[in-house]
């Protein structure tokens, strides 16, 4: 599969992007909203893991235009983020396809959650 994956952490931008390629994953990183914004645009992906808190454009902005496009909108997406934010970002969609996982994770958990949102991607 291939996931975009954006934060602006770097160091945990790498982290997660090492965990997914291990899990045999292609891995398109972005530091901030704009950036993923423009490599999805360039590249495509099957997912996003996006990080709510970027700066430039953060990932509710990021979501927002995601689900606006037709090309985008069907992409299933992990939000991250912190807990209290968690049912308030995700809940403002009514989307099979938005799932959530509150910082900070084990990265077993990335995976088994990337893999429950990939089962969904529209065939
Ligand atoms: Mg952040």
């Amino acid at each position: 599969m291939k996931i975009l994956v954006a934060d602006d952490d770097k160091i945990f931008l790498t982290l997660m992007a090492n965990i997914l390629a291990d899990g045999g994953h292609e891995v398109i990183e972005a530091e901030n909203g704009v950036v993923a914004w423009e490599k999805l645009q360039a590249e495509g992906a099957d997912l996003a893991v996006l990080d709510i808190n970027m700066p430039e454009m953060d990932g509710r902005e990021l979501l927002k235009l995601m689900m606006a496009d037709d090309r985008f909108k069907n992409i299933p997406v992990l939000v991250l983020t912190v807990g209290f934010m968690a049912e308030d970002v995700v809940g403002q969609y009514a989307s099979s396809t938005l799932d959530y996982i509150t910082k900070p994770f084990d990265t077993d958990d990335l995976l088994v959650k990337v893999q429950e949102l990939a089962k969904r991607i529209p065939k």
